[in-house]
Order: structure tokens, then C-alpha cells, then sequence
């Protein structure tokens, strides 16, 4: 069989189960691929091959044994700042260069428990710090819809390597909004859980009260069964849910009938392109028939704050973050100096790009005393109005429904000058992440011949009921599993 790369996880995942292929054949597909169109989007810092053949060769023996799970054996993209024992871990930054985790990620712990290959591990912002991947310090993946343009980010590479078929599922991490913009633009499904359902054992801080791991696929189930693999409580990060896990799968294919949809009118204010609008109104009218009732008369007054206070926190939490790279513990060191303290100023100075340099200068600027209850204090209050205005809102409805970014895919270079404007391209991601909410992207159809994403914001834990109606939004719409010519 030719062309498995073109599979999804599930239907791989039958394939496998039926023996038309082997998880070595399924692989050597996939790094085939790789090898064809590498070149040309860059996904990969680094590509893990042999690696991957190793753990193929393991998922065959496993799916010989009928130990298998969902996932033995599909080939999956990890992002460069979930730590992979032995192999060579950068968060996007020159400062991580040389850095090789001597321990595993919790995430990449389960990843491997389940069977699931690594193929590589994804381009990225440096420290997740952006929205295109241009911050990365290894070059920036291309869209691959179109080269021309950013995939995304920060968790490019991510998505740009499941739309491209280097990848049949891919780990991403969302701080504000990095797994569902860059699936937004890559027209593949991206979730960002609740808060405290994945451990983040051994993800790379960037905003630690932000952060969290989640899954890019090619359709909701694929998404969903990720889910199920990495979710639940883990001893080494305090901040997950002590409660068991539901299956998410299990709200797969269940209908949607007299769910409410509010979608709250801050959203659809000006900058909004004219073809996104339209395919966010077409995603409603299938919602309504699909049995949903749908509101358009929410409203969520503090929204417009969540980009301030995201901007506030996330330095904040940065620039605490990444003190630890200082040159003496781990990682890149210039030793140009001619003391340690030139040293470590010295290894800060080269090893950091200009967008960390500028949030850790922010972060300290508002943390710093005389500043830090104008603006951290301050923000962390605001941040706790939008956290009431949701909880409110789940009072009445089922999920919100919004689009995950204003705009398609830009131009490479396009933002690059004016942080500003890069940093609008997450104003509709923002707010639930700053309240710590669970949010997904689904594909719903097309503007100027690129991708717009369909945002799906639900209640806290309440993963299930957002994977169900995003489930039933794409087996109705039709838009799973498309691929770009490339
Ligand atoms: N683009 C946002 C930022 O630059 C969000 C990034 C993220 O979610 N990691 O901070």
C-alpha cells in the first residue's frame, strides 16, 4: 500500500489492527514523506528516524502480542519543548542547543507507554513566545497550503507537520493560544485542555499558569484519542486534576440535539476578515441544524481585556521562568566574558532571540516593586472578572462558539516589525486561556483558498462535551482530513 502518510490515526490504526500494513511500513511512509517535502516546510528541528524505525519495529511486536492501543504505532510530531530523554530538546532557542534531557516528559512517558512513534520533534516560537514560528532560532516552517506563508505558532511545526503528512498526530502546547491558531491555519483540529488536565512534567516553562500540553490531528477522533492518552492526574505536577479521567472517545458520534451554543458578540467586532465571518455564520447555521440552539446575543464585556492581561501575566511568569538560563547550569554558554557574571550576561545577550529579550524586560518591568501592583496585581484581578464573566456564561450554555483567529494565514515576514500586530492574532484564543478553560479549532472550510478554523470554547473538565459537538460539527460539515497539495 502507497501513500500511508495520507492515513489518519484511527484509520491507520485499523489498518494495523488488520494487518494490511505493519507500523514499520506505516513509518517508512511517513519519513518518506518527510524526506519529499522537509525541504520545503521545515516542521523539524530535529527528525528522529532511526529512532522512529526502533519504536516501530517495538509497536509490531506489540500489535503481534494484542497489546496494543489506539495509538501503537502511529507516527506522531513532538513538540521541541516537551523533554525527550536522550534526545536533543530546544524549545525553539539557541540558548537549549546542546541540551539533551536526561529524563522523559510525563506526556512522552504515555506517549511511548501506548505504542506511538516519535518521529521528530516539532519547530516552535522559541519558548513558545509567538504566532508564525519566524521566532524560532532554527528558520520557520511554511505553511502547507502555502510556503509563502507562516503556519502559525507557536506550535508550527506541530501543525504544519499533520497538514503535511509528516505526522499523523502531533503534540502541541497552548500558553494563549499555540495549539489552536497554527491548527487554525493549517486547517487541522487543535485542542488546548482545561488547565490542570495535562501534567506538565517536563514541558518547558513559559507561563507556567498558562501552559498546557494538547493534541493536533486531522480529525476530532484522532484528537480525542491523544486526549485520552495523555490526560489525567500525575503525582510530579501538582496543578492536575486529582479525579479520574472520563473516556473521551465515548462522546464521539453522540448527537447534539438542544445543546446551547452562545456566541458572544466581542468577537465579532472590527478586524474580523470579511470570508472568515461568513465561514463562522455557515458553521452556525450547521450547528441550528444540527439541533443546537443558538444564541448571538452573549456578551462578554471584559474580552477586551484578556490581551492586556495576557501580556501582563505571561512576560511575568517568562521572565521568572527563564532566569534559569544563565550559562553555568545547562544548555548554550558564552564564555566571551571576563567574569561569571559577564558570563552570564554574555549567554543571555547571544543565546536569547529579540522576542524572549522583550517579554523578560516586560515580565520584570511589571513584577518589579513600585510597578508590580499597577500592573501584575492588577492584571491578575482583571484576569479574575474574565474567569467570572465565563462561569457565568456556562450557567447558560454549553460551549461558546467563535472564530479562532480573525485573519488566514499571513505572509512570512508580515508581523515580524510590529509585535503588536502579531500579538492581535490571538485576541479570540486569549481569553479562555487566561481563564484556564478548554477550547478546540476544527477546520470549517476555506477563505481565499486557506483555512478557517471554527473555535469551540467549553466549561472547565468539560473536554467531552467539546470534543461531541466538534465531532458532530465535523462528521456534518465535512472538512476532516483534508490535505494540501504540496
Ligand atoms: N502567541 C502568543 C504569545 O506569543 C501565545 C503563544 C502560546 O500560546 N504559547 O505569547
Amino acid at each position: 500500500m502507497t501513500d500511508l502518510w495520507k492515513l489518519s490515526a484511527h484509520q491507520a490504526h485499523e489498518g494495523l489492527r488488520e494487518r494490511e500494513f505493519t507500523a514499520v511500513e506505516l513509518t517508512e511512509s511517513v519519513l518518506d514523506r518527510i524526506e519529499r517535502v522537509e525541504p520545503r516546510v521545515h516542521s523539524f528541528i530535529t527528525v528522529t528516524a532511526d529512532l522512529a524505525l526502533e519504536q516501530a519495529r517495538e509497536a509490531d511486536v506489540k500489535l503481534g502480542t494484542g497489546t496494543a492501543t489506539p495509538l501503537t504505532g502511529i507516527p506522531v510530531a513532538v513538540k521541541d519543548l516537551i523533554v525527550t530523554k536522550g534526545v536533543r530538546t530546544t524549545a525553539g532557542s539557541k540558548i537549549l542547543e546542546n541540551f539533551v534531557p536526561p529524563y522523559d516528559s510525563h506526556v512522552y512517558e504515555e506517549m511511548r507507554r501506548a505504542g506511538a512513534v516519535m518521529v521528530g520533534k516539532a519547530n516552535m516560537d522559541e519558548f513558545a513566545m509567538g504566532s508564525s514560528t519566524e521566532h524560532s532560532a532554527y528558520g520557520m516552517s511554511r505553511n502547507p497550503w502555502n510556503t509563502d506563508l507562516v503556519p502559525g505558532g507557536s506550535s508550527g511545526g506541530s501543525a504544519a507537520a499533520v497538514a503535511a503528512g509528516e505526522a499523523l498526530i502531533a503534540l502541541g502546547s497552548d500558553t494563549g493560544g499555540s495549539i489552536r491558531q497554527p491548527a487554525g491555519f493549517c486547517g487541522v483540529v487543535g485542542l488546548d485542555p482545561t488547565y490542570g488536565r495535562v501534567s506538565r512534567y517536563g514541558v518547558i516553562a513559559f507561563g507556567s499558569s498558562l501552559d498546557q500540553v494538547g493534541p493536533i490531528g486531522r480529525d476530532v477522533e484522532d484528537v480525542a484519542t491523544m486526549l485520552d492518552c495523555i490526560a489525567g492526574h500525575d503525582d510530579r505536577d501538582s496543578t492536575t486534576n486529582p479525579e479520574p479521567k472520563p473516556d473521551y472517545r465515548h462522546y464521539l458520534g453522540r448527537d447534539i440535539r438542544g445543546m446551547k451554543v452562545g456566541v458572544p458578540k466581542e468577537y465579532f467586532v472590527e478586524g474580523i476578515e470579511p470570508g472568515v465571518r461568513a465561514r463562522i455564520e455557515e458553521a452556525l447555521k450547521q450547528l441550528g441544524a444540527l439541533g443546537c440552539e443558538i444564541d448571538t446575543e452573549v456578551s462578554l464585556p471584559s474580552t477586551e481585556h484578556a490581551l492586556a492581561v495576557y501580556y501582563i501575566i505571561a512576560p511575568s511568569e517568562a521572565s521568572a521562568n527563564l532566569a534559569r538560563y544563565d550559562g553555568v547550569k545547562y544548555g548554550y554558554s558564552d564564555r566571551s566574558g571576563s567574569s561569571m557574571w559577564e558570563n552570564m550576561e554574555q549567554t543571555r545577550a547571544t543565546g536569547f532571540g529579540a522576542e524572549v529579550k522583550r517579554r523578560i524586560m516586560l515580565g520584570t518591568y511589571a513584577l518589579s516593586a513600585g510597578y508590580y501592583d499597577a500592573y501584575y496585581l492588577k492584571a491578575q484581578k482583571v484576569r479574575t472578572l474574565i474567569n467570572r464573566e465565563f462561569e457565568e456564561a456556562f450557567k447558560k450554555y454549553d460551549v461558546l462558539v467563535t472564530p479562532t483567529v480573525p485573519g488566514v494565514a499571513f505572509a512570512a515576514g508580515a508581523k515580524l516589525e510590529d509585535p503588536y500586530a502579531m500579538y492581535l492574532n490571538d485576541i479570540y484564543t486569549l481569553p479562555s486561556a487566561v481563564a484556564g478553560l478548554p477550547a478546540i479549532s476544527v477546520p470549517c472550510g476555506f477563505s481565499e483558498g486557506l483555512p478557517v478554523g471554527l473555535h469551540i470554547i467549553g466549561n472547565f473538565w468539560d473536554e467531552g462535551r467539546l470534543l461531541q459537538v466538534a465531532h458532530a460539527y465535523e462528521q456534518a460539515a465535512g472538512f476532516a482530513n483534508q490535505l494540501p497539495e504540496l
